[in-house]
């Protein structure tokens, strides 16, 4: 995996860990969070229905309050007059004071007056206010305690009852009965409590199991809440009060919190793309850039490929590094492979004449020569003519020197690409690449008649002669095999000798005329004269020679050109 994928991988990492880290918060912990504040909100508007009702009974004792401390009452509740009863006792009463009922109870606890609208219709025929003993065991006040106030279960609906003794204007004694006012938390009254607070009530009656208010949310959009009111007269049912609302407050928290996430994702990929291009900048390009560096050190052979990275961070010390050590190592590397080269030329050189030696022509002939494209090849194999006289007549020094002589005639000859081998004592090679039979029967007697003329020694001066065999082939594929090679070379060694039988200081050579594929050629000079008659190869000697040409040292042969 490349840098920078494996970057990438990070940046894809880290930013589904910020994300999915982002969703878990929302899901775990702002969520809640929301609906514990919804929750808050809704009991709060039980609450407020609740104090709604209470308002209702507040008001009711109020104004049974004011009534019941008001001389008149007090004087009609002693002494029940016609004038009070046609003023305060009809049905606009009821209507002004927004009540239901209204019950005046005299001293003996008996029942003045009455005045109920149409939604009570009877009052006698409310289980709660039957009877006209008005004592306070009566079903209607035995529950109202010093609250004087109560809500309390009937057939036709929960009912908001106060009760006040009937006092005089200060409010002093002795109470003279009790003044009741009474509404029904009917319909209309839930109806207008529900326009006053703007929530959408229903009000039932329950058998109470508890009193605790609760919220459930139905659904993303829609919530419901329940509270109960506690009746006077009754310990197993309560009023249940139901609220259906929508949820503002959610669908905006989500909405936010959708944008929230939006944003967030918006922002962290932007900031991962940043991230990754300043990461890429610093770091992952210069890293790239000396790795190439370093590649084009190790696989090309570049000996400064380092450029100091442009930054003072590790990377740059890493680069300056780099480059000391490259320098370093292109300096040993250029000394050894010098040295080497130097070795190398050494041990294929031979030392007395300079000329390569028969190690280096192994070498050519299984690396190098095989490289070669396809041509006419020629291989010459040269031996001075008597040499050991001179060793002999002017010594070995002098023996050496004419070698040396030899050696530097023989590469004046040749050409600068041509191979020139000492192949022993006083026997040379010479293997000549792009040279056909024809040119190399002219090279053979150049040479010959060079060496002839050429004076040998230092101050005594003598001549010599030479001996030349030589074999000449065109190649049509390139040669893997260095056997075939050194075939060739036996056939420029079988020619030499010819040379030699034949009276030395000549030259005979041998042309390839058929193309041998399985690389087998003559290995010895009977097995040549019967290619030279098969006309699988064609014998080339100078005219004097083609006479007295011998194969080994009795037999005449006669094969000629
Ligand atoms: P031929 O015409 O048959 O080749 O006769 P030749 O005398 O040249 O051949 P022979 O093989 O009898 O002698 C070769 C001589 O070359 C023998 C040896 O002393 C001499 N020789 C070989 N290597 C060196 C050398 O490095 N320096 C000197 N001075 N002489 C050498
Ligand atoms: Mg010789
Ligand atoms: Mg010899």
């Amino acid at each position: 995996m490349q840098l920078s994928q494996k970057l990438i991988a990070i940046e894809v990492l880290f930013f589904t860990i910020l994300m999915g880290g982002v969703a878990l918060t929302i899901y775990f912990f702002a969520l809640p969070e929301i609906r514990n504040v919804e929750t808050q909100y809704h009991l709060t508007d039980i609450k407020r229905i609740q104090n709604g009702i209470k308002n209702e009974l507040d008001y009711l004792n109020s104004m049974s309050t004011d009534w019941a401390a008001w001389d008149d009452t007090y004087q009609y509740s002693d002494q029940p007059y016609k004038a009070f009863e046609t003023a305060n006792l009809v049905p606009e009463t009821l209507e002004d004071l927004r009540l239901d009922l209204l019950i005046l109870i005299n001293k003996e606890n008996r029942i003045l007056n009455k005045l109920a609208n149409d939604n009570i219709g009877d009052p006698e025929s409310l289980q709660l206010l039957q009877g006209s003993e008005w004592s306070n065991n009566h079903p209607a006040l035995q529950y109202i305690g010093d609250d004087k106030q109560g809500i309390f279960e009937t057939e036709i609906g929960p009912l908001l009852l106060a009760r006040q003794p009937i006092l005089t204007t200060r409010k002093q004694g002795p109470p003279r009965g009790y003044l009741i006012f009474a509404k029904l938390l009917n319909d209309s009254l839930v109806q207008e409590l529900s326009e006053e607070l703007q929530v959408d009530i229903s009000i039932s009656m329950a058998t109470k199991s508890t009193l605790t208010p609760s919220v459930k949310f139905i659904s993303p959009k829609q919530s419901h809440s329940r509270g109960y009111i506690q009746l006077m007269n009754s310990s197993n049912t309560v009023i249940q009060l139901d609220i259906d609302q929508p949820r503002p407050f959610y669908q905006q928290a989500i909405s936010a919190l959708r944008y929230s996430l939006f944003t967030a994702l918006i922002l962290s990929s932007i900031a991962c793309l940043i991230t990754y291009m300043i990461l890429r900048k610093v770091l992952i390009n210069p890293i790239i850039q000396l790795q190439q560096q370093a590649d084009r050190f190790k696989y090309k052979g570049e000996k400064q490929p380092f450029t100091a990275l442009e930054s003072n961070d590790e990377l740059g010390q890493l680069s300056t590094t780099f480059i000391a050590m490259a320098k370093e190592l292109s300096q040993h590397f250029g000394e050894l492979t010098q040295e080497r080269d130097q070795l190398q030329d050494s041990s294929y050189t031979d030392a007395l004449t300079t000329l390569k030696n028969p190690r280096f022509l192994s070498a050519f002939l299984s690396s190098e020569a095989n490289k070669k494209p396809p041509a006419d090849w020629t291989f010459f194999t040269l031996d001075l003519d008597f040499f050991k006289q001179v060793n002999d007549n002017y010594g070995h020094d002098i023996g050496d020197v004419t070698l040396q002589q030899f050696s530097a005639q023989l590469k004046s000859f040749c050409r600068d690409q041509d191979i020139l081998v000492r192949s022993g004592g006083e026997e040379f090679t010479v293997i000549c690449y792009q040279l056909d039979g024809t040119s190399a029967k002219k090279l053979a007697e150049r040479i010959r008649q060079g060496i002839e003329k050429f004076e040998f020694g230092n101050q005594q001066k003598f001549n010599l002669s030479c001996s030349i065999g030589f074999f000449s082939i065109h190649i049509y594929t390139p040669q893997a095999n260095t056997h075939v090679w050194k075939n060739m070379l036996k056939l420029s060694d079988i020619a030499l000798y010819a040379a030699k039988y034949s009276g030395r200081n000549t030259w005979v050579g041998l042309q390839n005329l058929s193309h041998c594929k399985d690389g087998h050629y003559p290995n010895d000079s009977s097995e040549v004269q019967h290619w030279l008659e098969s006309k699988k190869l064609k014998l080339i000697t100078p005219p004097h020679t083609e006479e007295q040409l011998r194969w080994d040292k009795e037999t005449p042969t006669n094969c000629s050109e």
